[in-house]
């Protein structure tokens, strides 16, 4: 029991104790993590739903802590992005995922989609287009096959945002908007921001067939998007079922475990030389 002022008493449970250890060793580790080389990245395929061809894929980062084992981004990221860290490490994974879009083209592979997560920070930076710029000149990677997923989160300051967004538009980069739906902003942003895809978030997808509001907003989410013609991708697709309630609504692509989880570099080679032979 802790002391503040008079009657202000704090308890910690050791439970809080192990919560608050935890971070802080995450925190510790996530400080060395890029220089001993921890992370690395894998890729999720992305599908056209028409055609059912591979037509790119998510980079997302993976964290293997020498004692703590593997990490989930899920509570690595937010420390990241609490302390800072997510600047070198975002930066590290568009590096890194633009090289391996350019040794896959080396390989053989026709050129894909590479769709990279920017957490708000990171695109908040002052250079976060010098960045970007150089990392394409670095790599030799075209700007037209590589895509954004950011989060309704950027909106907020809105008039550095959509500047930067234009000017990553007039790159040749697409823009996409990731988890859809569940940040709770207006959704006027949509005819000011300068936005190729909405991604639905996966908490609709995994309930359409128990939750008749979640089909409706599913639903909902495709029509409108294609009025205002955008293009729309739906993340977290598990079965075929939900795959074909995607088609039926003319949803363009999708992403799950259906198709693939996220796997390694090499195994995504493999699938992207099969789409060129096909
Ligand atoms: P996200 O961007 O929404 O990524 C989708 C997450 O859903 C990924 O989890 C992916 O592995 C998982 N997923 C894909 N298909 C399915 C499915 O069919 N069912 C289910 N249940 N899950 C599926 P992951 O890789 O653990 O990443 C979690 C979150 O961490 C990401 O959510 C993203 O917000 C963040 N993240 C991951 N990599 C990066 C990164 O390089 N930079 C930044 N800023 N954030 C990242
Ligand atoms: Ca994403
Ligand atoms: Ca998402
Ligand atoms: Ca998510």
């Amino acid at each position: 029991v802790k002391e503040q002022g008079k009657n202000n008493f704090q308890f910690y449970t050791s439970e809080m104790n192990e919560m608050i250890s935890k971070k802080m060793k995450l925190e510790i580790g996530l400080r060395k993590a890029l220089e001993r080389n921890e992370f690395k990245v894998v890729y999720q395929p992305q599908v056209d739903v028409c055609t059912g061809k591979v037509i790119g894929a998510e980079a997302l980062i993976r964290w293997h802590h020498p004692e703590m084992g593997n990490i989930s981004p899920a509570e690595f990221i937010p420390i990241a992005e609490e302390t800072g860290l997510i600047l070198p490490i975002g930066d590290w994974v568009l590096y890194e995922a633009c090289h391996q879009s350019k040794q896959w083209h080396k390989e053989g592979c026709p050129p894909l989609r590479i769709a990279v997560n920017i957490s708000s920070r990171q695109f908040q930076q002052h250079h976060f287009i010098g960045t970007v710029t150089k990392i394409l000149k670095k790599t030799g990677v075209a700007p037209s096959h590589l895509e954004f997923e950011l989060t309704e989160s950027i909106i907020q300051d809105s008039k550095h945002a959509i500047s930067t967004m234009q000017q990553l538009k007039d790159m040749g980069i697409s823009l996409s908007i990731d988890d859809f739906g569940t940040g709770y902003s207006s959704l006027s942003y949509l005819k000011t921001f300068p936005i190729d895809t909405l991604k639905i978030d996966q908490s609709f997808i995994r309930n359409i067939f128990t939750d008749p509001k979640d089909a409706s907003l599913v639903s909902t989410i495709i029509n409108m998007a294609h009025n205002l013609d955008l293009k729309v991708i739906a993340e977290g697709v598990e079965t075929l079922e939900q795959l074909n309630f995607l088609k039926q609504r003319r949803c363009n692509e999708a992403q799950g475990y259906f198709f693939s989880r996220p796997i390694s570099a090499e195994e995504m080679r493999g699938i992207f030389q099969n789409q060129s032979i096909t």
